[in-house]
């Protein structure tokens, strides 16, 4: 089986690019039928408001539930005080397994990755080149598995990719997907350090041809197991406890975060950095 792990879907409200305006699914799933790809995980583009762009996704997935996955699209400063609301309702009612959070919106922060260990769903976090944050993210939070797409830079940032390499071999709960990577080299170094275990199938379709980036896949080893584990069964394994309702029985107390909790800021600060 292959499971593209990463799609956008839907209409987004901007008119930027098509990341913000509109991910049309019609010639993409056609071309990844010919690809020989079974399933989908669909998420938002870029939104104002992701409680409604979440929704139209899940009216997609849940006409053809065995064909897609779906995650919830949150905004950690945009969505502050209702991150929970939101993925709970992605969880509960769309039956989504999973979130995603772009950098580019803003940098992540502690009520996403909580609402994440409370449901354990994984997080995608495009970290936009921030690779030093994945170092706290994976130590801050064992339980909450991350995959950084790109391995950590859509716009092929060397020095990014080249850093998030010893992050992916050393932490468990670090993932990357080969979504729009085109240095070859890296994504064969993540290969061979990280290993098969840590890399996640994705297309970043609509926009990307999901036939070409499936090749990358296959160029990189012709052992079956690893495959298989690139292709469908890291995804499945890192959805597993949300696809199953595990959070019902965890027991985990309810996060709780108010519109004011935390002071999040656009720009990197280090305060003992004199400029
Ligand atoms: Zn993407």
């Amino acid at each position: 089986m292959i499971i593209d792990a990463h799609c956008h879907a839907g209409k987004g409200d901007g008119l930027t690019g098509p990341w913000d305006t509109s991910a049309p699914l019609k010639n993409f799933l056609r071309w990844s039928e010919e690809a020989g790809i079974q399933r989908t995980n669909l998420f938002a583009a870029f939104h104002s408001d992701y409680a409604k762009a979440n929704a139209a996704v899940s009216v997609i997935v849940n006409k053809q539930p065995q064909r897609f996955y779906g995650f919830a699209f949150v905004h950690a400063v945009n969505d502050r005080g209702r991150i929970f609301e939101l993925v709970n309702e992605a969880v509960t009612q769309y039956g989504f397994c999973g979130i995603k959070v772009h950098r580019h919106d803003a940098r992540i922060s502690r009520e996403i990755c909580e609402a994440a260990r409370y449901f354990s769903v994984p997080v995608l976090y495009d970290v936009v080149g921030e690779v030093s944050m994945v170092e706290l993210l994976a130590t801050e939070y064992p339980e909450v598995n991350f995959i950084i797409p790109h391995l950590s830079s859509f716009s092929d940032d060397w020095r990014a990719q080249i850093a998030l390499i010893p992050l992916l071999e050393r932490h468990p709960n670090v993932f990357t997907d080969t979504s729009g990577i085109r240095r070859y080299d890296l994504l064969e170094m993540a290969f061979k350090r990280a290993g098969p275990g840590k890399i996640l199938f994705g297309s970043d379709g609509p926009w990307l041809h999901p036939a070409v980036e499936l090749k990358k896949v296959f160029v990189l080893t012709r052992n079956k197991t690893d495959l298989q584990r690139m292709l469908a069964g890291n995804f499945l394994h890192l959805t597993e406890k949300a696809r199953n309702g595990e959070y019902e029985t965890a027991g985990r107390p309810k996060p709780v975060f108010s519109k004011t909790d935390e002071p999040l800021t656009y720009e990197y600060r280090d305060p003992w950095l004199v400029k």
